[in-house]
């Protein structure tokens, strides 16, 4: 198959006419071949988002993959967990290693892996000062099958997260991407100053902060106006976004009083007029905070994502893993609710359950149709949607999400003498449902679906510890009292309990309702808000209240 044609089925199978990844597979399918491939994917500018379908695909069948210090830890995760890892970090002017060396670490690894499939992760784009098309010369140079997987530029990103369009009807017709650093021993002519100041509206320049008086002397010397807006945007599209707004006369003064360092994209012209209206970014509710999700990694990515679709960032280090029980646990109990009047009612009290539950009675040749003449409770929306991925639509979700508040419910709709509840819950669990419901009459069984115990990632307590003691957590939520507990020991058995105490005092401590505040009063600690709503919806909400002020740094 020739570059063309293969280059045709990446872009053509990746994606269907919806926009959605098709079996990841197709873009894979150079497994299929022998050969080795080497794709040079654009990471993008940082914001993990922003990694484009090709990208995300290719980073998932790598098997080695080389990166640099502009493409993210978060854009590494899409990566496989066992894939090799080389990183070749080239920060500023500190080169640790060479671009030769890097070219020939390229080839090096598709000669001796042959039939692998290696990505060579670059920040932004790789045609675009990402030296992409000398990795590839290399690579064709030594006959080595290479793809080119675009990925969006810093030089536009960066400013329209900043909220200034490169181009804008009436102000810019024309945008210049222009490198800030030129490469040494080069001739000072490389750049056509003149053209660049008189003749295009706005101008970009890549890795221009350490030249920055230089730039600014040369566009003012050929003509541009020493009045002309310029922005420096650095870690575009991330949590750490710094803007800084001057004119070309103030800004290298202002670069000197505020400390203003690299990696920043330089914007000049006209449109930088416009981020003092269109600057999103830096207003969403929880821009420039940080903030630890506790719960289960299955369940922290719509948390993350509320976090982050509201301009926060969210670290996941979660303090509980599920461990489900054996199915034949659950035989007895299949057995009775295939009993007509077996059970009355069933109660979820989590999602988790309702997933252990199905998975359960599936490997025992049950479905459903289990619950087809019993009813169904769930103590929150989260658990009532569980049941609803498994064709079941719950009779009873009570109006607060606790067990207080089911047993209220239960009570209420009939539950008392006579009647057979099942509980089905984890196997360490409060005992105020059961013994409510006992207190009215009521046959309580428990089946235990699943055990909660504490994942043991060492490497990830002194990541969060490193960033407890920078002062760089803002807040941690807390959705369950085991959260609060696990989270407790995992800090205290890395640094002991008073220094833990040390490291949260000024870290928000946020609740998602009364019974895990509860268990943060008894570990001597005290919330800094709750829930109003007893949900992650009202969790993230409460968030916004209490630390979302904070706001990205525009200087
Ligand atoms: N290939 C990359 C550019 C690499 S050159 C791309 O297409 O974006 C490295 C320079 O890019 C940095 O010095 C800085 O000027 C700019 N840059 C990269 N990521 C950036 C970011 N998130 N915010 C601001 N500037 C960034």
């Amino acid at each position: 198959m020739s570059e063309n044609v293969s280059m045709k089925s990446v872009s053509s199978s990746s994606l269907d006419s919806t926009g959605h990844t098709q079996s990841d597979s197709d873009l894979s399918s150079m497994a299929l071949h022998s050969e080795t491939v080497v794709d040079l994917v654009g990471a993008g500018p940082g914001d993990p988002g922003l990694l484009t379908v090709a990208a995300c695909s290719c980073l998932k069948h790598a098997d080695i993959i080389i990166y640099d210090y502009l493409a993210s830890e978060a854009v590494l995760r899409f990566g496989r967990k066992d894939a090799e890892r080389h990183f070749v970090g080239k920060k500023g002017f500190s080169h640790h290693v060479t671009q030769d060396q890097i070219n020939d670490l390229l080839v090096d690894c598709a000669k001796q892996h042959p039939g692998s499939h290696i990505v060579r992760l670059k920040g932004g784009d790789p045609f675009v000062f990402g030296r992409g098309g000398e990795e590839a010369l290399a690579l064709h140079q030594a006959g080595i099958r290479f793809r080119i997987i675009p990925g969006v530029t810093a030089g536009i990103a960066a400013p329209a997260y900043a909220g200034i369009p490169v181009t804008h009807r009436g102000i810019s017709s024309s945008v210049t991407l222009v490198t800030g650093h030129e490469m040494a021993g080069k001739p000072e002519t490389a750049i056509n100053w003149h053209a660049l100041a008189q003749s295009s509206d706005t101008l970009c320049f890549y890795m221009g902060i350490r030249d920055l008086p230089r730039i600014v002397d040369r566009l003012c010397a050929f003509g541009r106006d020493p009045k002309t807006p310029i922005a420096l945007v650095r870690w575009g599209t991330t949590p750490q976004q710094e803007v800084l707004v001057a004119t070309l006369e103030t800004v290298v003064e202002r670069v000197h009083t505020t400390g203003f360092s690299a990696p920043a994209i330089i914007v000049v012209g006209d449109v930088v007029s416009l981020h003092k209206q269109l600057s999103w970014y830096q207003r969403q509710p929880l821009a420039g905070t940080t903030v630890v999700v506790t719960r289960a990694r299955a369940q922290a990515s719509e948390v993350s994502y509320l976090i982050r679709s509201h301009g926060g960032q969210a670290i996941e280090y979660p303090t509980i893993s599920i461990a489900p029980r054996a199915a034949q646990e659950l035989e007895p109990t299949c057995v009775r609710l295939a009993q007509p009047n077996g059970y009355d009612w069933v109660v979820f009290t989590s999602a988790n359950g309702v997933r252990c539950f199905f998975d359960q009675i599936k490997e025992l040749g049950y479905d459903a149709r289990l619950l087809g003449s019993v009813r169904v409770a769930a103590i929150g929306p989260a658990t009532a949607q569980e049941l609803v991925l498994h064709g079941i639509h719950a009779d009873l979700v009570p109006p607060r999400f606790i067990a207080e508040s089911v047993a209220v419910e239960l009570i209420n709709a009939g539950v008392g003498q006579d009647t057979h509840v099942l509980l089905a819950r984890a196997s360490e669990a409060r005992a105020t449902l059961p013994d409510t419901l006992a207190s009215v009459g009521a046959t309580v069984d428990i089946v235990p679906l699943y055990d909660t115990v504490i994942p043991e990632d060492e490497q990830a307590t002194s990541e969060l510890v490193k960033q407890l003691k920078a002062h760089s957590i803002d807040a941690v939520l807390f959705s369950s009292s085991s959260t609060v507990r696990n989270f407790l020991t995992r800090l205290d058995r890395a640094v002991g309990s008073s220094e833990r105490c040390a490291l949260l005092r000024s870290v928000a401590l946020m609740s998602i309702g009364p019974v895990t505040s509860q268990t943060i009063h008894e570990a001597g600690l005290c919330e800094t808000a709750q829930a109003e709503h007893y949900t992650i919806t009202g969790l993230v909400a409460a968030l916004e209240a209490t630390v979302g002020t904070k706001g990205q740094r525009s200087l």
